[in-house]
């Protein structure tokens, strides 16, 4: 009796001066991962150089190849080990802009504020063709019935005209206070999560909507389409053509135009008056499947018992082609490598094994973070493998560049003390506001179906959702060095906690 009361004393400080010693090691780390992060940050420079020299990154690129070659090498300077490409797509076809120009010529000049929709063919050199405004293709027998034999030669007009509808508040938005509690403050989650396999096999629909129009009007000898979207300010948006595999649909000539010049074109036939278009198109598909490549790297874990478990963290690095996908997903790309550079400069040790994965082709179809999945932890349909449940998270970037505000819990709260604990000792530099929320549209969703715990941070939307996300406008001025700085510091700190951590982080309970 007298024994076993001592061993469980001997026990209870063995616990305390574990507790006491960890808690004194976290202080430490959390010092030198600020010290690293602030003073000696890498972040900015990486960024300017990945997306004002390496640019664009469209998925099957070869511009995003080379960025991927690029970041790659940063990754290995940094001191990641197991650096390497691992393919996501052998049937991803390349696309390059090479040269376009858009003009009004009659009745007088406009140049017109255009870009190219992915995808696009060439034209024939420069062509001239007349304006007619189709304002929608909802009802395409109606259309044929309609057009057939009047498009040959013309510049399409498509949709209607766009709402004059101004950017008004502040175009830059942080959360409030009162914003994040009412995140938190959610009992359960309103948005619902679609079965991934549900999810991809709607796209094969949703993402070709445009494709009989499109076939139609070029049968019938239409030179280009014109579109446009609401958000006035000269914005322009080339997203939206999902025709990225070889041996699909290469749509016509066809862009995305201002909507102001939208609107005086929509008019000016209104009144009568038939505008005229001179413009070209110039550009170049390719089948080279190795540009199609995930960049992975971790500093592989040392704890005899825990180095088999990893901590995923992961961004998708292609972007559209107008900007330089600085703040999708530009910012959160190098926010991963400058996360585990400070880990590797303060010599940090992880228990866990600390992987982070660049994916290609999320703009797509989550491409690249799906082949992934797919390569090592089994097929979408199959039960998750071994491997899968040996990942203790998967923590995801993908809102922008604003600053880290705290986590979607994605439905799973079980995770909550977890992160309570992770963002205790950074009240200084995030909110952590954890809401049960789910997030959708990106990367987790993928890991989340293999129920890996999958997450995703809330991020101050800035001029995310406005001005930058999918623009021409989605360059480096929308990226403020301190938000950056800070998330590479909260990220560091995350991860470093989830590697210590005695447990991994809990799944959800299926039902
Ligand atoms: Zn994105």
């Amino acid at each position: 009796m007298k024994l076993k009361n001592t061993l469980l004393i001997a026990a209870f400080f063995a616990t305390f001066i574990n507790g006491f010693s960890q808690t004194v090691k976290d202080e430490k780390i959390l010092a030198q991962i600020r010290t690293e992060g602030f003073l000696n940050t890498q972040v900015m420079n990486m960024l300017e150089e990945l997306s004002d020299v390496y640019g664009q990154r469209l998925t099957g690129s070869r511009e995003y190849y080379a960025a991927a070659q690029w970041m790659s090498n940063k990754m290995k300077e940094s001191g990641l080990q197991n650096v390497r490409f691992e393919n996501y797509c052998d049937n991803c076809r390349g696309w390059s802009m090479k040269s376009f120009n858009v003009e009004m010529i009659a009745p007088n000049f406009m140049h017109i504020n255009a870009y190219p929709l992915a995808m696009a063919k060439s034209s024939n050199g420069i062509v001239e063709g007349e304006v007619i405004h189709i304002k929608s293709f909802r009802n395409m027998d109606a259309l044929r019935a309609e057009y057939s034999g009047k498009l040959n030669g013309k510049v399409i007009l498509l949709g209607s005209e766009p709402a004059k509808k101004l950017l008004t508040g502040d175009v830059q938005k942080r959360y409030t206070d009162d914003e994040l509690d009412k995140m938190e403050d959610k009992l359960v989650p309103k948005t619902k999560q679609t079965p991934l396999p549900d999810l991809f096999e709607g796209w094969k629909t949703s993402d070709v909507y445009d494709k009989e129009f499109l076939e139609f009007v070029e049968s019938e000898g239409a030179l280009a389409v014109l579109k446009s979207r609401s958000i006035l300010l000269g914005i322009l948006h080339p997203d939206g053509t999902y025709y990225y595999q070889n041996g699909v649909l290469k749509p016509l000539p066809y862009f995305t135009i201002m909507p102001e010049h939208f609107g005086r074109l929509a008019r000016m036939i209104k009144l009568g008056v038939t505008p005229k278009i001179r413009l070209n198109l110039e550009t170049e598909f390719y089948d080279e499947q190795s540009n199609n490549v995930n960049i992975i790297g971790e500093l592989t874990g040392t704890d005899s018992k825990l180095k088999s478990e990893t901590i995923l963290i992961g961004a998708h690095f292609d972007s559209w082609h107008a900007g330089t996908g600085a703040t999708d997903n530009g910012a959160n790309s190098v926010v991963l490598v400058e996360a585990l550079r400070i880990l590797k400069a303060i010599g940090y040790k992880p228990k866990r094994t600390l992987r982070m994965g660049l994916w290609g082709g999320e703009e797509q179809a989550f491409l690249g973070s799906a082949a992934y999945a797919r390569q090592h932890f089994g097929g979408l349909l199959e039960k998750p493998n071994n491997a899968s449940k040996k990942i203790s998270a998967y923590l995801n970037l993908d809102n922008g560049a604003g600053a880290i505000r705290g986590l979607y819990l994605q439905n799973n709260e079980l995770a909550r003390p977890v992160f309570e604990d992770v963002f205790k000792a950074i009240a200084n530099l995030s909110e952590g506001a954890l809401t049960i929320e789910n997030t959708l549209s990106t990367d987790h969703e993928t890991f989340d179906h293999y129920n890996i715990p999958a997450f995703q941070f809330i991020q101050d939307e800035l001029a995310y959702g406005n001005v930058t996300h999918h623009t021409q406008l989605d360059v480096l001025e929308y990226v403020p060095e301190e938000d950056i700085m800070k998330n590479a510091v909260i990220l560091a700190w995350t991860i470093y906690k989830l590697s210590e951590n005695e447990e991994m982080v809990p799944r959800k309970v299926l039902d």
